[in-house]
């Protein structure tokens, strides 16, 4: 990140301010220049904060219909990140990090397991019922200690399907203690030829197994894991939002506990006396995790939270999709000149700033960084996906999935969280004030697929603009304001869309 030199896009930016202006996405686009960057070559990494990389700049909003342990498991396999939300108990929250933390684990931790007393026929009927696709079990006591293993092959050479599992089980099977991690649990697999390992305790009780196809596709997974977001441990990268209301401390501690790598101080106001004090104190309490903070929309206000240590910095107040803030409180800052002020602002500490909300387009990636973010964070192109918590709706014959703001109506109702990132922490108060709508999104399918468009589309816009990496990016990127028929004629015209793209949707434009 060079964030100390004057960059290229300043002179637009001054033009535009002379005549007391504010851009947005839609406003923009970057210049193209010549180019010895293909696509194919860019690359994506970047950093949320000081101590968090990212292999895509790519994060999921902490909302309650965008994030949870499924979304970030995802966004971390694709190389991005995801923040899990604050409208979950603690221990629910931490549960979820501890899910993503461990999924690369490869050790299963609430194996499916069978009795002595279970016949052979039995089980093979289970297995078929609920659709288990493997051939081995932990064959446990009453009280949870590990009695022996079936495999595959004693259900092959089983010839009595009336045998209990107690009679055909390997009695001594091979194990390893509690809390044994994935490289030495691999290596005692491939030297005693194991394709299963059962964990015990000292009194012998099951606490997990690994399976040795699982550990082998995560240690050695070849060019998918390759562009895992993974910690030292090869273990996901996840982050966690957090508030700045009572009891949210604690939720930080349990959270930095679970390992979690970064805390989003998550507010809609983000330079407040409460939120600069929350942000300092978390600071003290948890060094080795990274903070970033906001939301802010002012220079002077990035600069705030960068001056009271903040790890990263949130910028964005209003562009969201299901955001009605600047309508119904009548203030913020247009996106684009909102992530250009905060880049200038901060030039200098070496803190990531990440752009929130009001992503439409893949294309509008490009455009946030080209303005100075390092990341960009989206809820509304997730929020159809099949990882998003939100319900499936069918309106019309097309389906939809819900998704609403954390300041609707409904979200304040349901979560603390909620009612105090809009500083509206009376509970029981029955006239909420609103600063977002619920509504439906189109179903997309699987997160994978977007994000792939997402990434390749801000390949795509540096190989435009000729810049080999986001460093790059941030230097060279300068802009052309749209007139209104710039803008026109930017979208598809004069014709009737018959197809829908992966990447340009219809509804995009008209809503649904
Ligand atoms: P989107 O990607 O355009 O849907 O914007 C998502 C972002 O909107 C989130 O990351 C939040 O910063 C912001 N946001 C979430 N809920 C609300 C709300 O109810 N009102 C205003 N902004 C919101």
């Amino acid at each position: 990140m060079r964030r100390a030199a004057a960059r290229r896009k300043d002179a637009f930016f001054a033009k535009i301010e002379v005549q007391g202006l504010a851009l947005t996405y839609a406003d923009v686009r970057l210049k193209t220049g010549y180019s010895e960057t293909s696509p194919a070559d860019a690359a994506l990494e970047s950093k949320f904060s000081r101590r968090v990389p990212l292999k895509i700049p790519i994060v999921s909003a902490p909302m309650d219909r965008v994030t949870e342990y499924k979304m970030a498991i995802e966004l971390a396999k694709h190389g991005g990140l995801g923040i899990i939300h604050t409208g979950l108990l603690p221990e629910k929250q931490a549960a979820f990090v501890t899910r993503v933390k461990l999924y690369l684990n490869a050790v299963i931790e609430k194996p499916i397991c069978v009795k002595e007393g279970d016949s052979i026929g039995d089980i093979e009927k289970m297995r078929e019922e609920q659709g288990w696709g493997f051939h081995s079990f932990p064959v446990v006591k009453d009280d949870g200690t590990l009695a022996g293993v079936l495999s595959g092959s004693d259900f092959e050479f089983c010839t009595d399907r009336s045998r209990k599992a107690a009679a055909v089980m390997t009695r001594t099977p091979v194990t390893a203690p509690a809390g044994t991690n994935l490289k030495a649990a691999f290596g005692i697999m491939l030297k005693r030829k194991k394709k299963f390992l059962p964990l015990v305790d000292k009194k012998g009780k099951l606490t997990g197994v690994y399976v040795f196809s699982d550990a082998k596709r995560v240690l050695l997974g070849g060019e998918e894991s390759s562009r895992y977001n993974v910690d030292k441990e090869g273990h996901l990268r996840v982050g966690a939002a957090i508030g700045v209301g009572e009891g949210e401390l604690a939720r930080a501690e349990l959270l930095a506990s679970r390992g979690v790598d970064v805390l989003v101080l998550d507010t809609a106001h983000g330079d407040t006396p409460r939120a600069l004090k929350m942000l300092k104190e978390l600071k003290k309490r948890f060094p080795k995790t990274d903070v970033v903070a906001g939301n802010v929309s002012e220079g002077e206000s990035a600069k705030r939270l960068a001056d009271a240590g903040a790890d990263g910095v949130k910028v964005g107040q209003g562009p969201g999709s299901i955001c009605t803030t600047r309508i119904v409180a009548g203030i913020g800052c247009p996106q684009v000149t909102a992530v250009h002020n905060s880049e200038k602002a901060l030039r200098g500490y070496g803190i990531p700033l990440c752009a929130d909300g009001g992503i439409r387009y893949a294309g509008d990636i490009p455009v946030a960084l080209g303005a100075g973010a390092d990341s960009v964070m989206a809820g509304m192109l997730f929020a159809g996906t099949d990882e998003a918590p939100g319900e499936k709706v069918l309106v019309n014959g097309i389906t939809y999935k819900d998704y609403r703001g954390m300041g609707s109506l409904g979200a304040m109702q349901q979560s603390r969280a909620s009612r105090e990132r809009y500083r509206q922490a009376r509970p029981g108060k029955a006239s909420y004030f609103p600063e977002g709508v619920e509504g439906l999104v189109p179903y997309r399918g699987a997160v994978g697929g977007v994000l792939l468009q997402l990434a390749e589309g801000l390949r795509r816009g540096m190989g435009y603009v000729g810049a080999k990496d986001i460093d790059e990016l941030h230097a060279k990127a300068d802009f052309h304001r749209l007139s209104e028929g710039a803008a026109e004629e930017s979208h598809p015209h004069d014709v009737t869309i018959t197809h829908e793209m992966p990447n340009y949707g219809t509804f995009q434009k008209e809503g649904i």
